[in-house]
Order: C-alpha cells, then structure tokens, then sequence
C-alpha cells in the first residue's frame, strides 16, 4: 500500500482548494518530490483515480479492473484513513450477537489485500483541491492527474440544519459527547459510542439510553436507529440493568420498515424500548384502540391509521452539561404538543445527513442535499461526463443510501468505466443493480428484518427503487451477506 504518511506531512501545508504547498528546507525538498511522484503518469494506460475507498469508491475500482484483461488502465484509490471501518452491522457490536464473533468478522480492513487481488493503488491521503478542466487533484501528499475520476466520498452530518442556534462549539462538544456513530471514520466514533455504553453497564446502567434518529430527508441506512435500539436492549438484557432505551423520533413510527420495527419492539423489547414515550404494552393498546390486531395491524391500509395514534418526539435542543434533551412531545396526530425535558446518561443524537463536503471541490452541478447530479440513466455527472460518482453522494437518481446500492451500482460504474475506456461504449444498465438492506433486531434466536426493492428507471432516466418487499429472516443471512457484499471488496 502506497502510505504517503500523511500524518508527517500535514502541518506542513495550507489545506485549501489547489493550493500551493508551504514549507522550509528539507522538509519542502520531501513534499516536492512526493508531489513529483503522485504526479507520474504512465502514458501506455488511461488513468482513473478514485476519491474515497469506502463502499462505492473500492467496488468501482476494483470492477473497473476486472473488465480490464489487458492492463490497460491505471486506477488510484485516494482514501484519507489507513482503515476502513464497516458500518453494516457494526450495531451488531452493541448487542454483543455470539453469532457475529463466532464468525470473526473483524469491522476494520486494510487495502492490503485490495490492492493485491485487484491491481490497484491505494494511496492514503486526503483529497483538498480538485481543478476538474484541468483533470487534476491536490491531495495533502501532492497533486495527481487524472483521465477519469469517481467521486464517491460518502456522507457528512449537518448539525447546522438541526440546530442553527447552535455554535461550532457546541456542535463539536455533540460529536464527541453524544457520537451520531453513522459514518466510517475508521471507527472513532462507534468505539466512542461503545466505550459509552459499556461505562454505564459499569456503573450500574440506569438511566436512559437515548437514541435520536435523524429527522427525515436522505439519511444513509435509514433503519440503522431503530436497529441500535434493538441492540441496545439485548445489551440490557444480557447484564441486566434497570435503564432504558429512549427513541425521540419526530416520526410517529420508525422511519424505514415500520411496521416489522413495531411489532418487534411490542414482542421482543417491550419493557427495555420506549418509543415516542410508549412501551410495548402501549403500542399494542394504542393499535387495538385504534380496531386492529397484531395480525392486521400491518396492513398497509391499516398501518396508516394506527400511526395517526402515536406519539412524536421533535427534539429542540441539548444541555451537554446537565445531561437533558428538550423536545416536544405530541400524543397523536391532532396533538400539537408540549414541552418536555428527559435526562440521558448515554445519548447518541443522529443529525441530519448531506453530501461529503469533498465533492465540493469538484465543480460539477450539485443537488440541495451536495449529492452530485448524473445524467439521466448514467453515474457520471450531468456536467462533467469525465467525473463519476459512486456511493451515497450519487444524486439524480432516487436511491436510499446502502452499502448494497453503493456495491451494486459500483460494479456496473467500473465495468461501464473500462468499456467506455477500452471500447467507447458508452453504456450501463442500472435496472441491474440491487437493494437489500438488513438489520439485526432479536439475539435469541437471531433474527433480522430484510427490505429488498427492485430498481427501474423512468422515462426522465431517474433510476429508482421499486417494489419493496419486507420479510422476518434468520439473523444469519445478515452475517452471510456482510461477507458475501460488505466484506467482499475489502478481503477477496
Ligand atoms: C450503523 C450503520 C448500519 C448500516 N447498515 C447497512 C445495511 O445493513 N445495509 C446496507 O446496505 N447499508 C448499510 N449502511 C449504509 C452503508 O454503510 C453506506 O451506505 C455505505 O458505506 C456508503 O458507501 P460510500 O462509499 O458512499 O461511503 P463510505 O463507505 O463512507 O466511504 C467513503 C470513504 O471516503 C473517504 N473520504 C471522504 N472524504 C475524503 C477525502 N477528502 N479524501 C480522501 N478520502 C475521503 C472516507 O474516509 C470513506 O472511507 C449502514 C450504515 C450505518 C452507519
């Protein structure tokens, strides 16, 4: 792996878009030539370079090279952590799930073996200039030039749109006070979140955990919330504490399959889970006043109006010092709701999500939420043909963020990639790619929730997600297709 040791180099240099690298003496000498060498370029091969080895980034790359027999393209992964931490089943980790450390699944990957079994190049730095007419990148080790890139830096968070009260300060005492835990930084903050949870079993665990899911918009994993809080109650359940887990969502019902979420907590958690303020036993009465069953309360016809009888939580604000959430809290769908205040000794506050502020840097026409907007029925910008993305920063197309979109359509990018370079074929067919997302919501048995959709592509060449399907799995399959999707580019 090339490791360009951006650590040493760092404080050396002014990060700002195609900047010019300050620095003194021998020191200058090192990052002049470091430059040199992330600039060659061999002139037999079409080069494309990769802004972010995450989910999207590496799956691109690597399928761009397995459509390439005969070498002919370079491709260069530029990805500013040495490991790459998996956020599928990572909430597997608070739910301490036997079954997941049987089979030794290790979260934290290197580009070792990627770069080995794929003939690739992963560099380790950071990207912070793009000058996209000229086609080439500043990273913090240097420049590099590129025939192609894929933009696929993932997600941030957007505290501001949350809180716009809220100072830069106090955001930065809730990234490390109360971690959102949804987003790989070499796993920072899961481990923050964890060593959290596992201080309050020692002291005794009581209390809330509160978990607070992102209020709407393009959320990658939307389900990863209600999931947490399943996996926080089997870690209650296992020591025995007196806590709780505290959902404050500002939706009546779990944003992403709902109803599968809701009997789940009635059947399974209902005395260490409170959603929206109601145990088990008061979302089961709330469904039977409302005419239904736990058989037909699922229903979509039926759903719908269960949801008018529950309760919503619209988080307001956070005081860090004492420990308390304000929210408002509204009983039901007429309700317009009052004031309240909880206290939390672990809270795990998920804001709003937006696009990497990486993309930024390369000038190509952006969506509200900073995804970068395709063509119609490509992943390729609608500007910029030479600059593709990959991952959840995709826009245009309608896709809930996964790493199971981020896969799929990765490997038809890399393969549409290498025919364009080697034949110029310009051509992908996204009706090809897949959904399926699982999450982890009982340890014994072990059990999980699958959501799988179709995609089609309209007449406008939005390709988007269709026929949803929802079923009750054994557990297991999640571990199997975390080694067969999420572990695959990184080991094999
Ligand atoms: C708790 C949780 C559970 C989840 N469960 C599921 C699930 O069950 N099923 C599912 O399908 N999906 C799941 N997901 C979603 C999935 O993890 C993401 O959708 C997927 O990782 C997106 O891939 P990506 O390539 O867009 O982003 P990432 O995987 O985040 O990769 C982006 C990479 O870009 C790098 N990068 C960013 N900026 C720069 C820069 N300036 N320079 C260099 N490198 C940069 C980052 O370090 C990162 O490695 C889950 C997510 C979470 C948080």
């Amino acid at each position: 792996m090339a490791k360009l040791s951006r650590r040493s180099f760092f404080k050396l240099m002014t990060a700002t878009a195609g900047a010019t690298v300050v620095s003194q003496g021998a020191e200058t000498k090192k990052v002049a030539a470091q430059t040199k060498r992330l600039r060659e370029k061999n002139s037999k091969q079409t080069r494309v370079v990769v802004v972010g080895g995450g989910m999207g980034g590496l799956t691109v790359a690597e399928s761009i090279k397995a459509n390439d027999p005969d070498n002919k393209i370079e491709v260069i992964v530029l990805e500013r952590n040495a490991h790459y931490f998996t956020c599928p089943m990572s909430n597997t980790l608070f739910g301490e799930i036997e079954e997941v450390k049987k089979a030794n699944i290790p979260f934290k990957y290197d580009y070792t073996l990627a770069e080995k079994n794929h003939n690739i190049d992963v560099i380790i730095t950071e990207v912070i200039g793009a000058d996209v007419k000229n086609k080439s990148i500043t990273t913090t080790a240097g420049m590099i030039d590129y025939d192609y890139v894929v933009v696929a830096p993932g997600i941030d968070y957007n505290y501001k749109k949350l809180f716009p009260h809220w100072s830069d300060e106090k955001i930065r005492r809730a990234m490390k006070e109360t971690p959102a835990a949804m987003y790989s930084d070499s796993g920072k903050e899961k481990q923050n979140l964890l060593n959290q949870l596992h201080a309050w079993r020692d002291n005794g665990g009581r209390g809330n955990f509160v978990i607070v899911p992102p209020k709407g918009g393009k959320v990658r994993c939307k389900p990863a919330s209600y999931e947490r809080a399943c996996m926080v109650s089997e870690f209650i359940k296992k020591y025995k504490l007196p806590g709780k887990v505290v959902l404050l969502d500002s939706s009546p019902k779990p944003q992403s399959k709902g109803p599968k979420f809701i009997e789940i907590f009635i059947k399974h958690h209902k005395d260490t889970i409170l959603f929206n303020g109601m145990s088990g036993d008061e979302m089961l009465k709330r469904i039977k006043d409302a005419g239904f069953t736990m058989e037909n309360f699922k229903k979509k016809e039926n759903f719908s109006k269960v949801e008018d009888n529950f309760a919503t939580c619209n988080v307001k604000d956070v005081d860090f010092d004492k420990k308390e959430i304000t929210y408002i809290y509204a009983d039901n769908f007429d309700d317009d709701g009052k004031e309240q205040t909880i206290g939390y000794a672990v809270a795990n506050l998920i804001p709003y999500h937006k696009g990497n502020e990486t993309a930024k840097l390369f000038d190509v026409k952006r969506d509200g939420w900073g995804g970068i907007v395709c063509a119609p029925a490509k992943t390729y910008s609608v500007s910029d043909s030479t600059v593709y993305t990959a991952g959840d920063i995709m826009g245009y197309h309608k896709f809930n963020p996964s790493a199971q979109t981020s896969v799929s359509v990765g490997l038809l990018t890399g393969e549409s990639i290498a025919k364009r370079i080697l034949t110029g074929k310009d051509e992908i067919d996204l009706t090809k790619a897949g959904i399926t997302c699982f999450s982890m919501v009982v340890a014994h048995p072990l059990k999980a929730i699958e959501i799988s959709k179709d995609i089609i592509v309209t007449d406008k060449g939005v390709a988007k997600a269709a026929n949803t399907r929802l079923a009750f799995r054994d557990g297991n399959g999640l571990i199997g297709w975390f080694q067969a999707i999420v572990e695959t580019p990184f080991k094999y």
